[in-house]
């Protein structure tokens, strides 16, 4: 096990109030006498939704709309001075902190505001205020019970390329900065406390990592500080049998194997941001997620390889996705007609989740429909194109599905009653997925749950198995 410190990143509501703030206080300290600590916070719930919605305001046509737009910001920091005078007994210089950086996003507001014009770049800029703030307040509520806490800027050590609204690390530049600018905090013993989500190119303009970003935030810094932990502290038990907002009899799983974690978080599983798991595999660092409510360890553990031996690990879904066939105007698949294909998707830079193809088409499901229009403009100069709205993925994961082939047709037969619209099962044969129409997704997700993960059919499968 690696000498560094443990990564602390606390989501939206585990900073959200002055009670949540005082659990991660207690969280950390246990942390900082273990192994050293280095915090990583979300913005407070709901503050990023909020920070978006008043850049598109701002950029909006109506004179009215600045009104209402420094009407919210003074909500905002209105909302933050509050907590900060429940975290620490003077609060007048934190409020001063929140005054300068609330002044900051005013003066960028404006600037929308008279350009009529909320750039990805500008929008990322504004976005940041919710990690700069929470980050901030976390510092003082850390210092405040005795932690040897730093404020680090995010932007000066999570270096990113310029795709912003989502953007990816630059490993060497960011290795760089954490060894010169938050490993000497840590070889000190102080706690560095830095906003999640936020980075900067190399020339220093504001990046995101894109919607959830903290998680992978907290993984990228984790392995650049080489961490002995990762531990993403959240508002659920754990990873969850399936998303507790579709299944209401979710248990927590205790083990995944790293792949098994990306699989559930590419397919919709919140909790993890799809790329947390890369950073930590690059270092072999264990990710645990938590319930920053509890104290009593639990959670689920994420390592190289799983010892569990249950069938399938978990249930993901990812709802109200679009799938698009796409039928070769020649009655056979041309050589060259998948990359004719691919090559649109690309262009339009849409990510493609799931592919099945048959002799003459090709099916596939994008999340993100912002670009549908050109994509089916031009696939339709060379393939005939339908769309259908309102469908769902659900996706079975588990290492199990390597070792046991007929567990695919298991889970297929249990499906029979509901049509599927695509099947797809990779090369790595961690996952079964299947394309349906929304209608009845959670009637599907709930039924292959109680198949394969009441208490009861687990027992029976072990049975089985012994
Ligand atoms: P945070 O603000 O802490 O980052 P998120 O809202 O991003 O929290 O992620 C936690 C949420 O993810 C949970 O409240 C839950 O609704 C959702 N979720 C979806 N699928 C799962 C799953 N399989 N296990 C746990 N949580 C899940
Ligand atoms: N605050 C950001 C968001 O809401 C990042 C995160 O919470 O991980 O998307
Ligand atoms: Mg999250």
């Amino acid at each position: 096990m690696s000498a560094g410190p443990v990564v602390l990143k606390f989501g939206g509501t585990s900073v959200g109030d002055a009670e949540a703030i005082g659990r991660l206080v207690r969280h950390v300290t246990a942390a900082h006498a273990s192994a050293g600590a280095v915090v990583v916070v979300s913005a407070l719930s709901g503050v990023t939704d909020r920070l978006l919605n008043l850049a598109a305001t701002a950029a909006g046509a109506a004179a009215a709309d600045e009104t209402i737009v420094q009407a919210g910001v003074a909500e905002l920091q209105q909302r933050h001075e509050q907590v900060a005078r429940l975290i620490v007994a003077d609060a007048g210089r934190l409020c001063q902190v929140i005054a300068s950086e609330v002044a900051e996003l005013r003066n960028l507001l404006h600037a929308i505001a008279t350009l009529r014009d909320a750039s990805p770049r500008a929008r990322d800029a504004v976005a940041a205020f919710g990690e700069l703030l929470s980050s901030r307040m976390t510092e003082a509520a850390c210092q405040a019970a005795g932690l040897p806490a730093v404020w680090v800027d995010a932007r000066q050590v999570l270096i990113t390329n310029e795709a912003f609204g989502c953007a990816l690390p630059l490993t060497t530049e960011t290795s760089s900065a954490v060894a010169a600018h938050l490993a000497p905090h840590v070889a000190a013993g102080r706690v560095p406390i830095v906003g999640g989500y936020v980075g900067a190119t190399t020339t220093g303009v504001t990046t995101t990592l894109g919607r959830g970003g903290s998680d992978y935030s907290a993984a990228i810094l984790g392995a650049a500080l080489d961490a002995c932990e990762i531990q993403i502290w959240t508002d659920v038990d754990g990873m969850m049998t399936a998303d507790p907002r579709v299944v209401q009899s979710t248990h927590v799983v205790p083990r995944l194997s790293f792949e098994e974690a990306s699989e559930l978080a590419y397919f919709g599983a919140k909790v993890l941001h799809p790329s947390t798991i890369l950073p930590a595999v690059s270092k072999n660092i264990p990710v645990k997620i938590l319930n920053s409510r509890k104290f009593d360890g639990g959670g689920t553990l994420i390592t190289a390889s799983s010892p569990v031996d249950e069938p399938l690990a978990a249930l993901a879904c990812k709802r109200h996705i679009t799938v698009v066939d796409i039928t070769s105007t020649r009655m056979l698949m041309a050589h060259g007609f998948l990359r004719r294909v691919f090559e649109v998707f690309e262009r339009c830079r849409t990510a493609i989740d799931v592919v099945s193809t048959s002799e003459v088409s090709i099916s596939v499901t994008i999340d993100d429909a912002s670009r549908l229009e050109q994509l089916v403009e031009e696939l339709s100069a060379f393939a005939d194109v339908r769309v259908e709205h309102d469908m769902a993925i659900l996706c079975a994961v588990g290492d199990g599905l390597r070792r046991d082939p007929k567990l695919a047709v298991r889970i297929l037969g249990s499906l029979e009653h509901f049509p599927l619209r695509m099947v797809s099962q990779a090369a790595s044969r961690r996952n079964v997925t299947v394309v349906l129409q929304d209608a009845v997704a959670a009637q599907a997700m709930n039924h292959l749950h109680d198949t394969f993960f009441a208490r009861a059919a687990v027992a029976a499968a072990r049975g089985l198995a012994s």
